[in-house]
């Protein structure tokens, strides 16, 4: 008899009732308890949906973040809110976002907003997380009351109730300690806090615990691992059952600690780890429950049940009742439901699971061990059917597409010339003074713009009034960009709604949801497109738009495309062959398009990789295989042109000191980054690498409304300086400037072309 359970179910809903919910609540256009009426229900409609497990998640709801949950639950508040207004959760808002709802701020005057936290993602996945603040004075109090509010909603509704927590160690290993204290030093005051809270949901008549320990998947050391044993040896009270969670990869060295822990129960990712079930089985203790997660909890493609099958029947014959099978993490990670997607091709719908399919494939997997296959023939027949049409699908397929993979070589990643040689004839050919200027991209997406991109989609719109709209938008953005004085232009990316789903969209081998939405952070969501199939470019993509930008100005005009690693490591992508192959497809289709704008006359072409460093896997063990794949992808990419073309990259981030070898290994011409929160230190990566190419580090702040001023800039640039040769700086924004008012960048930009003056005349 196996069991099944579940562990988190995505909070956000199925229409996104808890996004508007938070945002109408924040904006002081609902109230307390219209916010916490929109939490029980969609909790409530969670459980219902989850009726058929043995076990059911209770405390994964969140108003924000699970993580952020936790450190209310162990009294883990960061001193800035202290003292204010309102209760607790007016301060769960201000540690999650600076600042309470509207109405509740009116004290603004008097207690002044603060600092939100910092928030950083959630493993290799992409969920940000409220990183806990840590100090050597940290004191922990139990504070159960979300908790136990859950569970009795839960038990007034019947619900088999497994309460879920992150575990303190895990929790520690999240978090930061703002002095440079060791924050393993604070667990034995953590501790009680923990078995506080057991010894609660104990009395509530709790049976199992689910606790979180993903940590368990990256590298420990001895520290760290002995804090497993410290914890759960004090954890161990008998009250209650611990089910210990790990997912995400692999244990590897950890996997004999986290076999000998004293726990009643483990969660493997069989999915990520299939391959360490069986060391586990040897070592798991006679008691021990194994919870397997069988079914993908990240990706949204059907399990090929069958051969789940094959593989689970003889574990659940050995094991009995001691297995529990399961999604491998929480379906936080993946839209909710596939019934909503009515637009969708009947085929690629027919190869994709959702959270609601996920369940109901792992009860079917469950009927199956329990009373055999031939209970659930039909279920079973139907998933074989769609893993095999997926399999053979044409659309799948393209054997055109794994030719072109086949003669990829070293050659085709490789300039004609070296970064020397190929600068000099670019400053020939692009006479661009010292410290030349640029921008990243995007110009502001006005009202006008969005209201054209409705129209079109909704039909109000023709065709060439859609293109009429987006060419007035290049003509204002080339307009004012002559009018700053800047030196290389864009086109503005008016016609582009995101930097991936515009390219998804036009490549083959793309799908899109509707209503696929994925919590990225607080009330934020992303849906991202689904890479399905071999990648091929049916026409170009970009190069009527730059071409029509170029023809309105003399000066440069940046091509700008998204690279391949950015377009994978943003997308939903096919498990059916590794991520690097998917990514070299992409690469050869950006590639066709790098090359058709070069035949297009233009020369100065981006190609953003704003997500490289996001892919990188949790040890750093496989992080050099990672970027092996990643740069030679970007090298196919952008690396086919003549000498004369000019290749630019941008990076949203310049924490380059671990990767820097990699990043100069993709040799483009020009790299901007961003650089300018740092206030430049960030550039220390470049004390101790000599990076060869020109670099661009941001000056502008484009995540803020405040305007730079020409002086700082100036300094900035001037640091810069200290440590890269003032002959291959670049002058430009953080990033792009798509969310920001043309009010505000305007002033922003005189002040940097002024700057670069300045430094031009002061070099
Ligand atoms: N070219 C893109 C833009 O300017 C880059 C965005 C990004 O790096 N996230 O919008
Ligand atoms: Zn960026």
């Amino acid at each position: 008899m196996a069991f099944t359970h579940n562990l988190g179910f995505p909070r956000i809903g199925a229409k996104r009732e808890l996004k508007f919910a938070l945002e109408s609540y924040w904006k002081g256009q609902s109230s307390r308890e219209e916010l916490k009426a929109v939490g029980a229900q969609l909790r409530q409609r969670h459980w219902e949906n989850q009726a058929g497990l043995d076990h059911v998640p209770v405390g994964d709801f969140s108003f924000y973040d699970q993580v952020l949950d936790i450190s209310f639950t162990v009294g883990n508040l960061p001193e800035r809110v202290r003292g204010f207004h309102g209760d607790a959760l007016d301060n769960y808002f201000r540690v999650a976002r600076g600042r309470s709802a509207e109405s509740a701020e009116e004290h603004a005057a008097c207690c002044g907003g603060v600092a939100a936290g910092e928030m950083t993602k959630w493993f290799d996945t992409n969920y940000h997380y409220i990183v806990p603040e840590f100090s050597a004075a940290t004191e922990f109090s139990l504070d159960a009351s979300r908790l136990l509010e859950q569970l009795a909603q839960a038990r007034s509704l019947g619900v088999k109730a497994k309460p879920v927590l992150i575990g303190p160690v895990t929790y520690l290993w999240l978090g930061k300690a703002k002095d440079d204290s060791d924050r393993l030093a604070l667990l034995p005051r953590l501790l009680p806090v923990y078995a506080a809270l057991l010894a609660e949901l104990a009395k509530q008549g709790v049976e199992w615990v689910q606790i979180d320990e993903p940590a368990l998947v990256t590298e420990l050391d001895c520290d760290w691992q002995k804090a497993f044993q410290t914890a759960y040896t004090a954890l161990n009270t008998g009250k209650v059952k611990l089910l210990l969670a790990s997912y995400f990869g692999q244990l590897q060295d950890n996997l004999p600690l986290a076999c000998q822990l004293p726990v009643q129960g483990l969660h493997i990712d069989a999915i990520n780890a299939r391959a360490e079930v069986d060391r586990v089985l040897a070592q798991l203790a006679a008691d021990q429950v194994l919870s397997l997660g069988v079914i993908n909890g990240r990706n949204i493609w059907k399990t090929d049940l069958s051969s789940a099958l094959d593989w689970l029947e003889p574990i659940s014959r050995q094991l009995g009742e001691r297995l529990w099978i399961a999604p491998s993490c929480s379906l936080l990670h993946v839209p909710v439901d596939l019934d909503s997607e009515q637009k969708l091709d009947g085929d690629i719908r027919s190869w994709l699971a959702f959270a609601l399919q996920k369940l109901d494939e792992l009860t079917v997997l469950a009927t199956a061990l329990n009373t055999g296959r031939d209970a659930v023939r039909s279920e079973l027949s139907a998933n074989q059917a769609a893993i095999a049409a997926r399999c053979a699908s044409p659309r799948v397929n393209n054997p055109a597409v794994k030719a072109a993979l086949g003669k990829i070589d070293a050659a085709l990643g490789q300039r004609g010339s070296v970064y020397a040689q190929r600068a000099a004839k670019q400053a020939q050919l692009l006479k661009l003074p010292a410290y030349p200027t640029t921008t990243i991209g995007s110009f502001p997406q006005t009202a006008e713009i969005r209201q054209a991109r409705s129209q079109f989609k909704s039909g109000a719109l023709d065709e060439a009034g859609y293109q009429a709209a987006m060419q007035a938008e290049i003509a204002r953005s080339v307009r004012e960009q002559e009018a700053l004085g800047l030196d290389v232009l864009v086109h503005g990316e008016a016609e582009r709604n995101d930097m991936v789903e515009y390219f998804g969209e036009q490549l083959d081998g793309y799908a899109f949801s509707q209503f696929g939405w994925v919590q990225s952070y607080g009330s934020r969501c992303v849906k991202p497109p689904i890479l399905f199939g071999d990648i091929s470019r049916p026409k170009a993509m970009t190069v009527e738009w730059i071409r029509y930008a170029q023809s309105l100005t003399a000066k440069p005009m940046k091509g700008m495309l998204t690279g391949p690693v950015t377009i994978l490591n943003w997308s939903f992508v096919r498990d059916d062959q590794p991520r690097s192959v998917s990514c070299y497809q992409l690469a050869l289709a950006i590639r066709a398009e790098v090359l058709d704008l070069e035949k297009a006359g233009v020369r100065v072409i981006q190609i953003d990789e704003a997500a490289l460093r996001e892919g990188l896997p949790l040890r750093k063990s496989q992080w050099q295989e990672y970027l092996n794949w990643a740069v030679e992808s970007f090298r196919i990419t952008s690396n086919g042109v003549r000498d004369e073309t000019q290749v630019h990259t941008h990076m949203c981030y310049s924490e380059f000191n671990d990767i820097i070898k990699s990043i100069a290994d993709m040799d483009a011409d020009v790299i901007t980054i961003e650089t300018s929160r740092s206030d430049m230190e960030l550039l220390d990566a470049f004390d101790n690498f000599n990076y060869p190419n020109e670099i661009g580090p941001g000056v502008y702040d484009i995540h803020s409304p405040n305007i730079p001023t020409q002086e700082h800039i100036v300094q900035l640039m001037r640091k810069a300086a200290e440590r890269i040769p003032a002959e291959r700086l670049w002058v430009n924004p953080d990033c792009g400037l798509k969310t920001r008012a043309w009010a505000e960048v305007i002033p922003a930009l005189t002040n940097m072309v002024a700057a670069a003056k300045t430094l031009r005349e002061t070099a």
